[in-house]
């Protein structure tokens, strides 16, 4: 018998974990071929979420838990539970509901009949969220599918089920600079993209802040994309050019006109520009200096605080 582990990373997620627990059950007992772990990582909740996850535990013992010192994020606790994870299929799942379990039998019946490693699953519609977060999350999509080379589908959510060796692929990119929707695709495997209709979360708030959201974007382009620094490098080039093209300008018209301290001000703008221009480009070089350094660090992406597994691994063995 085959046996699905489920990864549900849980950041305050007191109000949603009973729903979710009763629905995922429903569905895992249903599937009569498998059995099944329920893998929680609680991410240095707040509230009572450990305590929950705990009650599902003694009474269900499928349900296992690692608990962080502290909130590490939805990375850190994703790679957390692809480390620990037994099963032979593996699948993450927002403990928000907003990853539908009953999608969960559509997505086994597909891997078990098709040449497929993994489905994965994209929203077709983004109802019920902001304009503005739709509009950006949108253009996000574009601009990393034009700059990277790593293929990330528009609207993908990291709900997805996966067999072992992508699992085992995953594991061994232990990166301190997580962008997961960058390393699925990064990894390559055959992937059978499952769409579905935006759902509401069922209880509780999104831990995503606009400008959180902003910065998770801008670390998957840093970390999956170069072209920042190529475009910081051509427009240096270019400036150069042009500043070659305004010198001869000038030359020649002192040689023809005289006077040159006319236009003092136009200059003073363009040293302020360049200025400008330069320090963008050094703050670009700066954000992946950044990652450098905190990658030659070697800091574990989590520390487990409590658990109820028998072994633990540690993140970067
Ligand atoms: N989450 C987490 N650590 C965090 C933030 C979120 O483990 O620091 C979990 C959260 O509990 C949920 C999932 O990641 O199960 C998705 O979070 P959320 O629903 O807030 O994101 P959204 O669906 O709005 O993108
Ligand atoms: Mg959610």
């Amino acid at each position: 018998m085959k046996k699905i582990t489920l990864i549900i990373p849980c950041y305050n997620e007191q109000e949603a974990l009973p729903f979710f627990y009763e629905e995922v059950t429903k569905t895992l007992s249903g599937l009569s071929n498998y059995s099944y772990e329920l893998l929680f990582i609680n991410d240095g909740s707040d509230d009572d979420t450990l305590s929950v996850i705990k009650s599902f535990a003694t009474k269900n013992e499928a349900v296992k838990y690692l608990s962080f010192s502290r909130n590490f994020g939805k990375e850190s606790a994703m790679y957390a539970g692809f480390c620990h994870a037994t099963g032979d299929l593996v699948a993450i799942m927002d403990a928000d509901m907003q990853d539908p379990p009953s999608l969960l039998p559509k997505m086994l019946e597909i891997l078990e009949k098709e040449e497929y490693d993994c489905v994965a699953t994209r929203r077709f519609s983004r109802k019920g969220e902001p304009l503005v977060r739709s509009f950006f999350a949108r253009l996000f999509y574009r601009l990393m599918n034009k700059i990277s080379r790593t293929d990330i589908q528009p609207g993908a959510r990291d709900f997805r089920l996966m067999k072992r060796p992508m699992v085992d692929a995953i594991v061994s990119m232990c990166e301190y600079n997580r962008f997961s929707k960058g390393i699925f695709g990064w990894i390559g495997f055959r992937t059978y993209w499952l769409p579905y209709e935006n759902v509401e979360r069922v209880a509780g708030k999104t831990k995503w802040s606009f400008f959180g959201l902003f910065r998770y974007a801008l670390d998957g382009i840093f970390n999956f994309s170069q072209a920042p620094l190529y475009i910081a490098s051509w427009f240096g080039l270019f400036m150069t050019m042009l500043s070659v093209v305004l010198l001869l300008f000038v030359i020649i018209r002192k040689l023809l006109f005289g006077d040159p301290v006319a236009g003092w001000a136009s200059q003073v703008c363009i040293m302020i520009f360049i200025g400008g221009i330069q320090l963008f480009c050094m703050g670009i070089m700066g954000q992946y200096i950044a990652k450098i350094y905190l990658e030659t660090k070697h800091r574990p992406p989590y520390i487990i605080a409590e658990t109820n597994l028998t072994e633990t691994k540690k993140a970067t063995e």
